[in-house]
């Protein structure tokens, strides 16, 4: 055999030996997925929550308030990883939308959904120049809409209950996208950082609210949590997404109102990431 010849079978084998490996990377990536997980991330004072389900669709509900979202999704992504199926943005405030930013300049989304609402912010600025370079495909939210991730797993979008594209608005806490997420018997309610004013509102819209977990309002603030949305959602587990904050929150009402009705409490602030894992009938904490 020549020498130019050895080289080439060296060659050769090496690539098969890399080929393989990542070959059993990948495959041991999809079995280490055999759940639905969900994974309330610990960014501080903010919201950032990220979902995959068991076939690998991956979704991101807001970045938090700082660049601490990207190795957060390091730690759950492969390194090969660099696309997100789904970025949502629930509303365009700072401790929701800054991380997504860095985000959007790192990796390759698909889809975006957001309300479309106007403000007068260099971030916000800066969010729409960025969706508009992504070339993802960008849906605008409204009550009614249904997002199927995987097989038996899908989003339901509650609220707004119509587009807001377009709208000027200050005050964007009660623009929040709600959405639930159902798997199955397993059920997440998302809430953003909606008011009272509107959890009544989605009480008397809907007759089914009951989800068994619930992501809090407004960071456990004592403006939302109100007793009868509550009782209705009737969930089995809150988390709130806290940090070391100026308001006080979570604040003792809301914590007090949770205890009254039995509902067991998780706060990132105290656990850090907050993962539940779940396979349609059940859940597990981790
Ligand atoms: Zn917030």
């Amino acid at each position: 055999m020549t020498l130019k010849n050895k080289k080439i079978i060296c060659v050769l084998l090496g690539g098969l030996t890399c080929f393989s490996l990542l070959a059993w990377v990948i495959v041991w990536e999809i079995n280490q997925a055999g759940d639905l997980e969900v994974v309330f991330f610990d960014i501080g004072q903010g919201d950032s929550i990220f979902i995959e389900t068991p076939d690998g669709f991956q979704v991101l509900i807001d970045g938090g308030p700082g660049l601490v979202v990207l190795e957060k999704l390091g730690e759950e992504m492969p390194f090969y990883d660099r696309t997100i199926d789904l970025v949502i943005l629930t509303h365009p405030e700072h401790d929701h939308m800054f991380g997504l930013l860095e985000v959007l300049k790192r990796y390759e989304i698909k889809n975006i959904l957001w309300t479309g609402i106007i403000r007068d912010t260099a971030e916000w600025k800066e969010w729409k120049r960025l969706i508009e370079e992504e070339g993802a495909n960008i849906i605008i939210s409204e009550a009614g809409q249904k997002i199927v991730l995987s097989e038996n797993i899908y989003l339901s979008i509650l609220y707004p209950f119509e587009s807001l594209e377009g709208q000027e608005t200050k005050y964007t806490n009660d623009t929040s996208i709600v959405a639930e997420l159902i798997f199955n018997n397993v059920s997440f309610l998302f809430t953003g950082d909606i008011s009272k004013k509107i959890e009544k509102q989605l009480v008397d819209e809907y007759i089914d609210l009951e989800s068994d977990i619930l992501k809090i309002a407004h960071h456990g603030s004592k403006t939302s949590s109100c007793l009868e949305f509550l009782e209705v959602v009737s969930p089995e587990l809150v988390v709130i997404s806290v940090g070391e904050n100026r308001w006080g929150h979570p604040h003792p009402e809301t914590l007090a109102n949770l205890e009254k009705f039995g509902i067991q409490v998780l706060t990132t602030r105290n656990y850090g990431d907050i993962k539940i894992v779940s396979n349609g009938n059940s859940f597990n904490i981790k």
